[in-house]
């Protein structure tokens, strides 16, 4: 007897690919015959955990045969104070990434449409395609959102429209003004989710009032994490913010032990060290420039980001650069399945990881 499982499963499963992650650097090293090599591969925070964040996880420990506090109140009163929102605006999950299949869970469902642009998180596509909803991937501008086209997009079937900003895999940025301009268009029973998982290494001045839009616009959501800056990745915590109706909605639906102990205390932590923020932030900034230089010196075309990473288009085939790369030990993110197969994404580490990167690049791109 043999059963089609697929056949068996939800619409659109049959359409979906499971992610691809990268290879565990173990593994990529004993394949390749090379050792420390460096992984530049997945946005996460160089510094590793922070002190504080180490010691919070650490004093967790003793209460881990506890289920944890289904609410996650310590953190989302932390969270509302830092962000100036009332604490039932907030939503944690196991990751944003959990938050924003909780969101398509919730709202979208076969035959609706969910607008996004045409280079983004892979979420998105993925979450679309498992729920039999139909994607609508407007074309890029300048390898970043086309705001214009994606408000032009909207029909009565649009459930979602998604918006990363800055943007994975280009680290593009969209500014106050345009996206204001387009907030004022989505019609109120459209729901648009701003995501902002790169928003602690946009410069002060230039950073979003996204939070002081929820009052105006109470169908935008704005999505957040602790994997980025925060250097949480492995930990698992994100949340959202938005308008408390829309939260109660959302709870009706996200199992309650979604957020871990150990992930709800550091995370509550890491909001308390803003010298290792401040320092993470410091450091992107300081070997951003190094790389732009690096680029521009060769000649070479790259997409200016304000995010932890940074594009490299190599207008040719990308694949024998990356895997020339990893012969050099150095591990990058090549984004084919982004629809960029002559582009490599550079996430930002540590001043020796970015120098052995730019290195190995003269060497193979000679
Ligand atoms: C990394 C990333 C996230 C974070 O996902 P988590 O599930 O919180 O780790 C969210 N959105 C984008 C665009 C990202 O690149």
């Amino acid at each position: 007897m043999s059963i089609n499982y697929l056949a068996l499963a939800n619409a659109g499963v049959d359409q979906l690919q499971p992610y691809q992650p990268g290879k565990p650097v173990e593994e990529l090293e004993r394949e390749l015959g090379i050792s420390n090599s460096v992984k530049l591969a997945s946005n996460e925070n160089p510094l590793g955990l922070g002190p504080k964040a180490k010691a919070a996880i650490e004093a967790a420990l003793p209460e881990l045969a506890r289920y944890p506090d289904a609410n996650g109140f310590a953190l989302k009163a932390k969270l509302a104070e830092s962000l100036g929102v009332d604490i039932d605006q907030l939503i944690l999950g196991n990751g944003s990434n959990e938050l924003i299949d909780l969101l398509f869970h919730t709202f979208v469902s076969a035959g609706q449409e969910v607008v996004y642009s045409q280079y983004t998180f892979i979420v998105y596509a993925l979450a679309t395609q498992a729920h039999g909803a139909r994607a609508v991937a407007v074309p890029a501008r300048d390898f970043g959102h086309d705001l214009d086209a994606m408000a032009a997009a909207i029909t009565d079937n649009t459930k979602l429209v998604c918006i990363t900003n800055p943007n994975n895999p280009t680290g593009t940025f969209l500014g106050k003004a345009e996206l204001e301009a387009f907030l004022v268009k989505v019609p109120e029973n459209v729901l648009v989710v701003l995501d902002e998982a790169y928003t602690e290494y946009v410069d002060e001045v230039e950073r979003l009032p996204s939070i002081d839009w929820l009052a105006q616009y109470p169908n935008l959501i704005v999505s957040r994490t602790f994997s980025k800056a925060y250097g949480l990745a492995g930990l698992r915590v994100g949340y959202m913010v938005c308008h408390p109706e829309l939260i109660g909605v959302l709870n009706r639906v996200r199992e309650p032990f979604n957020c871990n102990s150990l992930a709800l205390a550091a995370a509550e932590a890491a909001l308390d060290d803003s010298e290792y923020l401040q320092r993470a932030v410091n450091l992107n900034r300081q070997e951003m420039a190094k790389y732009e230089a690096f680029f521009e010196q060769r000649g070479l075309h790259y997409i200016p980001s304000r995010a932890n990473f940074i594009t490299l288009d190599l207008q040719r085939d990308a694949g024998p650069v990356y895997q020339a790369l990893l012969r050099e030990g150095v591990i990058v993110r090549p984004i084919g399945g982004y629809g960029l197969p002559t582009c490599l994404r550079i996430s930002i580490g540590l001043e020796h990881e970015n120098q052995r990167c730019m290195e190995a690049l003269a060497k193979v791109l000679v």
